[in-house]
């Protein structure tokens, strides 16, 4: 089964991100669980975190398709030791509010090098990272999102991702989540069937589908390989709906959260339908 829905805002409190997933007909969501362009946020509260646990259940949400998304001012893999410090501290605080509130997966963009180290150190770095955070929490899953590879982003390539996998240290509470935006812009072309084939083949033999955590489900607005990420709706970018409907009759695909970042948000519930069509079921 496919469980579609996107990324909805909290704001007023995380409690209210359910309630607006379930107005929009979706099946999964992601969040921010903190303002996400700010290093530090309030505590969660009580109310908060048993709001947020009653209103899934009510409404039929499980944690195996909750997946947040963490601060865009994080880099855990920062060049400069006091900057990655403040960086996994803040990634530490996200984990934790996502223990507070039940929540099984988190989602991140792995980090960038800023030509201060080299690509390879980098990686080296994300991976200490996630084995810092992880030794400090228990039952969150780091879901290292691929990207489009802007500026010195890492992670466009599954081959990174692969091997930031290899050095982290508990399998268990490491998985990814593909952006079909960010895949084509690095890239993979996902827009034709044999390119959709050969790219998951790829996927499968790099990384393996065994640590596909969520998808992302964004057309996008810049060519095969920009590596520029700008979303779109789905059908209107340069991926168009073919790469869509393959995803959603694949059965790779089940049971894990699908997410939609599409920038005309008052087109999600005609997107989440649109989709569902798809499975043809
Ligand atoms: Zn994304
Ligand atoms: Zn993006």
């Amino acid at each position: 089964m496919k469980y579609v829905g996107a990324h909805v805002s909290a704001a007023g409190g995380v409690e209210n991100a359910p309630v607006r997933a379930d107005e929009i007909g979706a099946k999964a969501f992601a969040l921010f669980t903190k303002n996400q362009r700010q290093w530090e946020g309030p505590p969660l509260s009580d109310e908060n975190i048993e709001g947020f646990k009653k209103n899934c259940e009510e409404l039929g949400y499980s944690m195996d398709h909750v997946m947040p998304h963490d601060s865009y001012l994080i880099n855990l893999g920062h060049p400069e030791k006091d900057k990655l410090q403040k960086s996994r501290d803040a990634f530490l605080d996200e984990m934790q509010r996502c223990e507070q509130l039940g929540i099984k997966l988190l989602n991140f963009h792995p980090g960038s090098h800023l030509k201060k180290h080299s690509p390879k150190e980098c990686l080296k770095t994300i991976a200490d990272s996630i084995n810092w955070t992880l030794d400090k929490t228990k039952g969150v899953t780091a879901v290292i999102e691929n990207t489009a590879g802007q500026g010195t982003n890492m992670g466009f390539k599954f081959e990174q991702l692969a091997e930031i996998i290899d050095m982290v240290d508990d399998k268990n509470r490491v998985g990814v989540c593909v952006d079909t935006c960010h895949a084509f812009a690095a890239g993979y072309d996902i827009s034709t069937e044999d390119g959709f084939d050969a790219t998951f083949k790829e996927f499968e033999e790099t990384v393996g589908f065994e640590y596909l955590k969520g998808m992302h489900l964004n057309d996008s607005k810049k060519e095969l390989g920009s590596r520029v990420d700008r979303h779109d709706s789905i059908g209107e970018g340069l991926i168009g709906l073919k790469a869509f409907q393959l995803l959603m009759q694949d059965e790779r695909f089940d049971d894990i959260p699908m997410i939609l970042e599409t920038p005309n948000t008052e087109n999600w519930p005609e997107e989440i339908r649109m989709l569902y069509d798809m499975t043809g079921n």
